[in-house]
């Protein structure tokens, strides 16, 4: 048989069957929908036939391996060391790549970082970097392996020529609400991720009603797919689940994530973006082999954050990749909203949960994230907490600021925030916000998984 025995129609037609595709199947819709002979209609309608009937491993593995195909594939031969990558499978306020990649960049480690963009309720780490003037997510190969090479971190997305499959995948999945899909996430993950030359990958699996997995089972079974088909693609990984019920830090859009970054990276201690950021680098240290024990790789982690290092790291990245680095000193040279309204609590109390999937859904209706495909960000709206869980709150005091192009807009996304907040008349007990990392079947509590703020400050 030749590939043109091959047609889309019945590739959808088999998959909706509940049938396992072979291999030769899976590459040559992949190969069609990235080089754009495939139209979206039919890439949307066999995406929605995997969301429903799924893949199994060797299919999975296939579809992995045929969108990495898609594109180019980066050997990064000039850099011998061993190369750590981390991702996240997507959260609301989540900028831990942000502090992360520049951390643990700073302390000897090169990470060549593939991101996304925002997807569903979930931000993106591309739509974030690209509210800094000038900043360019799509350097070419060389370059990219350049200023890995000589800064020791770079973040691109997947461009025309690493992963295209992802890219168009992705863009569809996005608006056709075929995202929460293993076989999907697992390939859309690795894809972009094994193109880029990596040789490690730490996953920060999201649990909760803000993540696609909402449960730490299901966080779990995604993780297991996520490293056994990275391990039979030959790459060594750690799965960590953290959990994403409510927004991570105090701002969730896009300028102002990257000006949150910033201020961690000058020593702000804002305890949950801080917690997950040292679990996940400390992985990243031992993948790497740059620490022989997870208290080395936290020692070395603290230091830098509070010796600048990664700030420093930060600076240089986003001017290896044509960003005005004069954000970093002035955050406020970031972009500014047109509109701000400010939501005032309906009472006296505690804040005791912040909804994430809804905050998330309303960061988008304010301009933080798309609707279609085709639609553009606005990198300056979003919202900006200024009480977080366990806050004591007075009535008529600022808990959040929205920041969107219209007043309008922005009251109406304030009555839907002031919905998805509650609130109780005793402080809430803290949660754990790192639950554990999967080992075979199981997960396994992380060791000194807490920020360590008073052991380092102290
Ligand atoms: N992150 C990705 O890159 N892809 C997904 O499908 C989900 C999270």
């Amino acid at each position: 048989m030749t590939d043109s025995d091959l047609r889309a129609v019945d590739i959808i037609a088999k998959k909706q069957r509940g049938e396992s595709l072979t291999r030769r199947e899976i590459s040559w819709f992949v190969q069609g929908s990235a080089r754009g002979v495939i139209p979206d209609y039919q890439i949307s309608a066999f995406l929605m036939a995997v969301y429903f009937k799924s893949m199994d491993l060797r299919e999975t593995r296939d579809l992995v391996e045929a969108m990495i195909a898609s594109g180019e594939v980066l050997a990064l031969k000039s850099i011998r060391a061993t190369k750590v990558d981390k991702h996240s499978t997507g959260g609301v306020g989540d900028k831990i790549s942000l502090i992360v990649g520049p951390l643990v960049a700073s302390v000897g480690v090169h990470v060549p970082m593939v991101s996304g963009r925002a997807l569903g309720h979930t931000g993106g780490t591309l739509d974030k970097l690209e509210s800094i003037p000038g900043f360019r997510t799509d350097l070419g190969p060389a370059e990219f392996e350049r200023a890995v090479k000589r800064v020791g971190i770079a973040i691109i997305g997947q461009t025309d020529k690493i992963a295209p499959a992802d890219r168009k995948f992705y863009a569809i999945r996005d608006v056709t609400s075929t995202i929460v899909c293993p076989p999907l996430i697992v390939s859309s993950i690795l894809s972009k991720k094994i193109a880029s030359g990596t040789d490690a990958i730490v996953f920060d699996i999201k649990a909760g009603n803000g993540a696609f997995m909402g449960t730490a089972s299901q966080a779990v079974e995604l993780a297991k797919l996520l490293t056994r088909v990275a391990a039979m693609l030959g790459k060594r990984t750690s799965a960590i689940v953290t959990r994403m019920d409510e927004p991570l830090g105090h701002c969730v859009g896009n300028a102002i994530e990257i000006r949150e970054s910033i201020e961690v990276l000058k020593g702000r201690w804002v305890e949950d973006l801080v917690t997950v950021s040292l679990a996940l680098g400390s992985e990243m240290l031992l993948l790497a082999g740059r620490a022989k024990t997870r208290s080395e790789a936290l020692t070395l982690l603290r230091s830098a954050l509070l010796g600048g290092k990664g700030l420093q790291k930060f600076r240089d990245m986003v001017k290896a990749q044509h960003g005005d680095v004069s954000v970093v000193a002035d955050p406020a040279k970031l972009p500014r909203p047109r509109a701000t309204v400010r939501l005032l609590s309906p009472r006296n109390g505690f804040v005791s949960h912040i909804e994430a999937m809804e905050v998330g859904r309303i960061a988008i209706l304010l301009g933080a994230g798309r609707v279609k495909s085709e639609d553009d960000v606005d990198p300056a709206a979003g919202i900006e907490f200024l009480k977080k869980r366990g806050d004591r709150v007075v009535k008529g005091e600022v808990l959040a600021l929205l920041h969107t192009r219209n007043a309008r807009t922005g009251r109406r996304c304030a009555g839907l925030l002031e919905k998805a907040i509650s609130f109780s008349s005793r402080r809430p007990e803290p949660r754990p916000l790192v639950i554990g990392k999967v080992i075979g079947d199981g997960l396994k509590q992380l060791d000194g998984a807490g920020s360590g703020k008073t052991a380092s400050l102290r």
